[in-house]
């Protein structure tokens, strides 16, 4: 059975309630890269922020520039950036920073730009082809900030339009302009500050509802996965008001059975300092109530209470089961996933919130893509029909008279022979040509519409022309399964199997 997708959630519940498995809307889908078998995963772990807690990335932003916007005016950044209006599109996951020459870029799983942005300007294909043609982007750590959060994408935006002022009122700096490096770093410090001395997080702690979105799905999912005797932590970097007053909003009231957010939890660590905390061994301090260390520090923490700090290997010990029957779901590739699955051997769910918008867009421009797909190919024909008409035509044009009567033609008729071959091979190559060229303007107009429904600026997220994006191969790369959000577990069974596609390469197909 298939649900509608906007199926109230009370409608929803009630149909889980009553047992009725339904298949979700395409958006609520949970995507596999690596076999994985649910029914022996006992334990699944979550990341809060990004992960069960869903912000607003309108409102974030909006919070972020808000906040950061004066502590650059207060460092002597022009008052002009007060009008600053958030772009929501601009900036998104797996764009790459270049530093040095104020640019943003986007990329493909090969490393090749495929977008780039000096400021709000999109560079035009000649000029990001001479600067980024050669050169493999990425291992110049200095000059390359990779764009991986969500928290990170306001930065992007900001900065942006301080390239812009540096460029177009240079005039608005009263003392020495930074360089465009220096203008990214006072970006980001400003951006942490904010962070770190609790601008953002209290204006988000104040006003909860205004920053994330209560889902409704997501009491009845975990305590689904804890019907089916599956035991679950949450592990997050945030401190303990901080996670207490989200997850209080998420789940405090969420269902009559559970008192309180806490008794949905088997462990709980915060202020758990990911990555590292899958590096390096450390101790858990036991929290009481109020957020304050109570006293004793632990090895491996213990159930039913709250842990700041400690380490992979402490909690591993905690749990009781082999490190690959851990699903561990998060939202950031490096410090919940690649940094998990190569320290820890847990298995890696990734939630990417911008699938729904993703998914939405190519089940709305399904017959539009599927003609790009033909005429991607068609265009490739024709490309390869084109370089064997001028291979000939050279060939051709090297002939004389005297070769052409070596292959046995008449002495006398030679040179008109060659010349109407010539002839006709041009009109060949001509009228090929012109097709070639209307199948490549069909195909920019029409990937033009659905990139910008994608995004406006850089088209979709998980992919760059016809090749996967750098963010897509990293998600394909190193989440075993995917999906836009937590409680897309509830449509399905806490022992489903979910099976990979099976891999390919190019000459897996030839036998096919
Ligand atoms: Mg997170």
């Amino acid at each position: 059975m298939r649900l509608a997708p906007d199926l109230p959630p009370s409608v929803r519940r009630l149909l889980f309630e009553a047992g009725v498995e339904a298949e979700p809307p395409i958006e609520r889908r949970i995507f596999t890269n690596r076999d994985l078998n649910f029914d022996n995963v006992p334990v699944v772990g979550f990341d809060m922020d990004y992960t069960l807690a869903v912000y607003d990335q309108d409102a974030m932003e909006a919070l972020s520039i808000a906040c950061t916007i004066d502590k650059l005016i207060a460092r002597g950044y022009p008052e002009r950036l007060s009008k600053l209006e958030p772009e929501p599109h601009f900036a998104m996951r797996g764009l790459l920073v270049d530093k040095r020459l104020g640019n943003v870029l986007k990329q493909d799983r090969h490393g090749y730009v495929g977008r780039a942005y000096h400021g709000l300007r999109a560079l035009a294909k000649a000029e990001r082809r001479a600067t980024y043609r050669t050169q493999r982007l990425g291992g110049e750590r200095e000059r390359f900030v990779p764009v991986d959060t969500l928290f990170a994408l306001p930065e992007v935006t900001i900065y942006a339009n301080i390239v812009e002022l540096l460029d177009r009122h240079p005039e608005l700096w009263s003392g020495d302009r930074p360089s465009y490096a220096e203008a990214w770093d006072d970006v980001r410090a400003c951006i942490d500050e904010a962070h770190r001395d609790g601008t953002i997080k209290d204006r988000i702690r104040a006003a909860p509802g205004s920053f994330i979105e209560r889902d409704a799905d997501l009491g009845p999912t975990l305590h689904k996965l804890r019907s089916a005797g599956k035991r679950l932590f949450l592990l997050t970097n945030s401190l303990l008001p901080y996670t207490d007053a989200l997850m209080t909003y998420l789940l405090g009231d969420a269902m009559t059975a559970y008192g309180s957010w806490q008794a949905y939890f088997d462990w709980i660590v915060v202020g758990a300092r990911k990555p590292t905390f899958f590096r390096e061994p450390a101790a858990f301090v036991e929290l009481d109530g109020t957020g304050e260390p109570s006293g004793s520090e632990v090895a491996v923490p213990q159930r039913g209470r709250i842990y700041q700090g400690g380490g992979q290997e402490g909690l591993q010990r905690a749990l009781g089961v082999h490190p690959d029957e851990v699903l561990y779901v998060g939202d950031h590739i490096y410090g919940d996933v690649v940094q998990s699955k190569k320290s820890s051997g847990w298995r890696t769910a990734l939630v990417v919130q911008d699938l729904e918008h993703e998914l939405a867009v190519r089940r709305d421009f399904a017959v539009e893509l599927a003609d790009i797909e033909h005429l991607h190919r068609l265009r490739a024909q024709l490309a390869e029909r084109l370089s064997q008409l001028r291979h000939v035509g050279r060939t051709l044009e090297r002939f004389e008279a005297a070769d052409v009567v070596a292959f046995g033609a008449d002495p006398g008729e030679a040179d008109v022979l060659l010349e109407t071959s010539r002839a006709n091979l041009r009109r060949r190559y001509d009228r090929t040509r012109a097709y070639f060229e209307e199948v490549q303007a069909a195909l920019e107009r029409r990937e033009a519409a659905v990139d910008r429904a994608f995004n406006p600026y850089w088209g979709s997220m998980f992919a760059e022309r016809h090749e996967t994006s750098w963010f897509g191969a990293q998600v394909e790369d190193f989440a075993c399964i995917y999906t836009s959000r937590v409680s897309n577990f509830l449509f399905v069974s806490p022992s489903r199997y979910f099976h990979a596609p099976r891999g390919r390469l190019p000459h897996f197909e030839v036998f096919r």
